[in-house]
């Protein structure tokens, strides 16, 4: 396949640009989100088109987002309008759940590093129609998101996209497939939204402000990081045990915290 670059485009930092630029690894990329006819692709960030590509030669269409208007200007060069569906704008501002509303998504993209866990938030917002996600993102997050409880990269990441999502890591892909090169490794994964009849009910802000506080100060005891919101005897009537690290808690166990906290809350309410 004929690879096409825009000549002279320097990359710019603010919008976290680093250009894949290695077949083996955009191939095999493409080969892990595997799209197909029909699929309502949507791709966050798509640069100079090397993911793009691939995505349109296997699907026929994508919808892409992008905030460089040099790259947008690029991409409507290379593509027909039959092809690409482009959105000139900020990802992070975007309405996703207005974002191709009558259909099931399925998101891509290698994100700008320096704005994915916002993103990710965001995109929770639209999880109720969305088939998979698949994103490059710092090594580092990726792990964070898929750690289990007990280990040292489990926290707020963690708890919040799990409680949604069923995440899987895929594999890494060094500095050297992109130019410029970033400073750390990346890795590929693949987001699955939980089916919403299957979700724990939650009051989700509760279950947001449990979850920051518990992990704000991470060597902290349940009972401390909460002090604010919750007592030992409420804590303890969600089944948690006051003594125990938020690092060692299941997503059920913040579930559960944080429907006391919003039961108590409605009670001072009457
Ligand atoms: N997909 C291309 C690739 O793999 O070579 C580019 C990846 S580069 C890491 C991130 C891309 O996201 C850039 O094209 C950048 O301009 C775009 N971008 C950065 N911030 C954005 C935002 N807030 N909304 C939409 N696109 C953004």
């Amino acid at each position: 396949m004929k690879q096409e670059w825009l000549e002279g485009h320097h990359a710019r930092k603010r919008f976290g640009q680093n250009f894949l630029h290695d077949k083996h690894w955009i191939e095999r990329i493409v080969r892990g989100i595997d799209p197909k006819p029909g699929d309502a692709l949507v791709e966050i960030g798509p640069g100079q088109a090397a993911i793009t590509r691939y995505v349109i030669a296997a699907a026929g269409h994508e919808t892409a987002v992008e905030i460089d208007r040099d790259l947008a200007a690029f991409l409507r060069t290379q593509f027909t309008e039959e092809e690409l569906s482009l959105i000139e704008e900020d990802a992070l501002k975007l309405d996703w759940t207005a974002v191709l509303p009558e259909k099931r998504l399925r998101i891509i993209g290698n994100l700008p590093y320096n704005i994915s866990s916002p993103l990710l938030f965001e995109l929770m917002k639209a999880a109720d129609r969305v088939i998979d996600q698949h994103f490059m993102l710092q090594k580092e997050v990726v792990d964070r998101m898929v750690a289990e409880p007990g280990s040292k990269t489990y926290g707020r990441l963690s708890v919040m996209l799990q409680y949604r999502y069923r995440m899987h890591k895929l594999f890494d892909v060094p500095p050297g497939a992109f130019v410029p090169p970033p400073k750390v490794t990346s890795s590929i994964v693949r987001m699955i939204p939980k089916a919403v009849d299957t979700l724990l009910p939650v009051d989700f802000e509760a279950f947001s402000t449990v979850v920051a506080l518990a992990f704000q100060q991470r060597r902290k005891t349940i009972r401390n990081g909460l002090s604010t919101v919750m007592t030992a005897e409420m804590i303890e009537a969600a089944g948690v045990n006051p003594g125990a690290r938020a690092e060692t808690l299941p997503v059920e166990s913040f579930v559960a915290l944080a429907n006391v906290m919003a039961e108590a809350k409605k009670a001072e309410a009457l």
